[in-house]
């Protein structure tokens, strides 16, 4: 084995970024400076939403995003079952039940008519996730009348069909930035929201619970330490700067992937953007045919020098949440279907036309 590992995701970090830590570390001024306002205004004017409030982490932002709007002990969240582990987690974190509804079959995300008949009297808020960067149908939720999370920790550089960008309707929207997302700190998170009241509610949440016209040693409400350093906030202001080149070496590599991938019978590939939605690439996941094993995939391909993940397990059918909740098999048939064949492929900016072409050769030649 010669040829190099071709990692599944990795951070494209430049000089700029190492330049702008450096200059936090020599200022002394780690934490609570002002690199955060910084990071916060240039990420809130790149959506084109009024409020930005930076974490420590994108799951950070959903639970204070859910606390926010109101969801406490013994409320039902209707949400996705087809996502990472961090969005139903978020709610258990708040002594509330998530409640899964299935997904639509192209898009992978919370099928809004599956989730209207998942609503009962104990729904207190729903929790759309967009999963792998493409935009749920967050106009459809708006019709069902109840506050809206959105977990938008994969969906970087998406669009609504009306223009909108993914995160600027006005909910509160999570980002995460960890290592392999489109933008990162390392670790950290973003909520945006057009409500004033929300924006000051989790500034004080994160910063354990204290009014930002109060003395430090007072709290008038419980908090966290969900704080994003300004070392992290000063990565995430150079990496916002090359946002727009990263997405479309995003964008670039999936339209080669589609070309060199074309043909493999039996195959899934991403879906296409429908009706002016438009995708934020944050990972290329494919479904293997029918007649292959996954799992076994996977190995073939590390043997080949390849990393490619199962990507993503069905939360509902995860110990904790079967043994806490009772979940089975069977409940939810297209996310169950989807999960079990899907399977992440190497995808990052810098990675080259060359690579793209030994994933898809390799591929093609475990299938064949
Ligand atoms: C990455 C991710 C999160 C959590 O983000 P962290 O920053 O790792 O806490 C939540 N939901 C989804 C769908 C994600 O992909």
């Amino acid at each position: 084995m010669n040829e190099e590992i071709i990692p599944l995701a990795r951070p494209f970090i430049g000089e700029a970024e190492e330049a702008a830590v450096v200059a936090v570390l020599r200022s002394r001024h780690l934490s609570l400076g002002p690199r955060v306002p910084a990071f916060e205004s240039a990420f809130a004017q790149r959506l084109g939403v009024a409020h930005a409030s930076a974490v420590s982490s994108g799951t950070a932002g959903l639970h204070l995003s859910l606390r926010a709007v109101g969801v406490s002990d013994g409320d039902e969240v209707v949400t996705s079952p087809f996502s990472f582990v961090a969005s139903a987690n978020a709610i258990v974190y708040e002594r509330a039940t998530p409640v899964f509804a299935d997904i639509d079959p192209v898009t992978l995300n919370l099928d809004p008519q599956a989730a209207a008949a998942a609503v009962t009297d104990a729904t207190t808020a729903l929790l759309p996730v967009h999963i792998f960067g493409y935009p749920a149908d967050i106009p459809a939720f708006e019709r069902f009348g109840l506050p809206i999370v959105e977990d938008a920790c994969e969906a970087l550089g998406a669009f609504h069909a009306d223009g909108v960008a993914v995160g600027a309707r006005g909910h509160p929207a999570s980002f995460g930035f960890y290592a392999n997302k489109q933008l990162t700190t390392g670790e950290g998170g973003m909520i945006t929201t057009s409500d004033p009241a929300i924006k000051a509610r989790i500034d004080s949440e994160r910063n354990q619970g204290r009014a930002p016209d109060m003395g430090w040693l007072d709290h008038d409400r419980l908090g966290f330490n969900y704080r994003l350093s300004d070392l992290a906030s000063a990565i995430g202001i150079v990496q916002l700067e090359r946002l727009d080149a990263m997405l479309e070496a995003r964008t670039r590599l999936a339209a080669l992937y589609r070309e060199a991938l074309a043909g493999i019978e039996g195959l899934t590939l991403p879906c296409e953007d429908q009706g002016g939605d438009r995708r934020g690439w944050f990972v290329f996941v494919v479904g293997v045919p029918p007649q292959a094993d996954r799992d076994e995939t996977v190995g073939k391909l590390a043997k080949l020098g390849i990393q490619s993940k199962p990507y993503l397990p069905a939360i509902h059918l995860m110990s904790y949440y079967r043994e806490r909740y009772g979940h089975r098999e069977g409940e939810f048939p297209v996310c169950e279907a989807v999960a079990a064949r899907s399977l992440a492929l190497p995808f990052f900016p810098e990675m080259t036309e060359g690579q793209v072409d030994r994933v898809s050769g390799a591929l093609r030649a475990v299938f064949e």
